[in-house]
């Protein structure tokens, strides 16, 4: 494992590459066992430039594992009821098994309508109400694909969350909150910060883990963690001179941590590895044998 400073780099990358082999293997079972591959339908509506590139990108993943994709592209004026027909044709698919609505939605399109509308069992990126509910639960079925990508990077270098102190920054039902709630499932003690809190600093001083999901360019700074804490930055912020970077200042944070995400590099190349891992265990439950 390459060190910066003091801090171990945990390398996404890596980590994604490994669970995208693996998926190779459990595709390549199911497709022998049952003669079906798993299949993601994902849905694209209107011609944003960034959405079409992480749906291109969904689907080379896809391809790479075994997993059928089936894409579907709906004009910008495309009617809601359009939409919602569209989902209940793709919900009783059999060849469908994961549902994806790349998000952001059209303005006369309601984003939560639409996304209530997916079957919870092909709910793949895991925002449906019912698959929240049964993360807060703790009884989890399909869960939002960057907080999966989170645990995993933490299991990936053997962490025992148990009685550790998690500080997460960012309560976005996408990230934070679901975070919260898989590391509250592992025992950790967890905090919820936000921009109405006070003392982030102090707070972030305190933490074992630090999860930062804020899209604030380099907000947490190096004296702000714990000597020994682990530290995965969420954030993706495109910075003036065009370079991305996370939440947090790695430079610094590196000569506290003991291990640290990169950005690029960390917490990015999970999310999709996920997403594939979702629509495999999708595909299990769904397709008998
Ligand atoms: P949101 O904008 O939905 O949420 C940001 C959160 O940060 C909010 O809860 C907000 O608090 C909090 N926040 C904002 N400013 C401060 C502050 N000064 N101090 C403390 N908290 C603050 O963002 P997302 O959760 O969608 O995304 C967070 C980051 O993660 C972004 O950079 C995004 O690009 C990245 N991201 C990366 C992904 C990946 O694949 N690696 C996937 C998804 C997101 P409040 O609620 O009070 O407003």
């Amino acid at each position: 494992m390459k060190r910066h400073n003091n801090a171990f780099i945990i390398n996404g990358k890596e980590v994604a590459a490994r669970i995208r082999d693996e998926l190779k293997a459990v595709v390549s079972v199911m497709k022998s066992d049952t003669g079906r591959a798993p299949g993601l339908a994902v849905v694209l509506v209107g011609e944003n430039q960034a959405s079409k590139v992480y749906v291109r990108n969904k689907a080379r993943a896809c391809e790479e594992v075994g997993i059928r994709s089936f894409q579907h592209s709906l004009p910008e004026n495309v009617g809601q009821s359009e939409l919602l027909a569209l989902i209940s044709e793709l919900n009783a698919s059999d060849d469908v098994h994961g549902i994806l609505v790349q998000l952001p939605l059209p303005g006369h399109i309601d984003d939560a309508l639409i996304l209530e509308a997916i079957s919870p069992a092909k709910d793949v990126d895991g925002f449906h109400p019912c698959n929240m509910g049964r993360l807060a639960i703790g009884s989890p079925l399909l869960s939002p694909c960057t907080p999966l990508g989170v645990m995993k990077l933490l299991d990936s270098i053997g962490m025992d969350i148990s009685g550790k102190e998690a500080v997460i920054v960012g309560r976005s039902n996408i990230v934070g909150k679901p975070v919260a709630l898989m590391l509250l499932k592992r025992n950790a003690t967890v905090s919820i910060c936000h921009s109405k809190t006070t003392d982030l600093q102090g707070k972030v001083l305190a933490a074992d883990i630090v999860i930062a999901a804020i899209g604030r360019e380099r907000y947490i700074k190096g004296e702000w963690i714990k000597d020994g804490a682990i530290v995965i930055d969420v954030g993706i912020n495109r910075a003036k001179d065009g370079t991305l970077t996370g939440d947090v200042d790695f430079e610094g944070a590196s000569k506290h941590a003991s291990y640290i995400t990169p950005v690029p590099g960390g917490v990015g190349p999970m999310t999709i590895a996920m997403l594939l891992s979702n629509t495999v265990d999708a595909a299990r439950r769904l397709v008998k044998k």
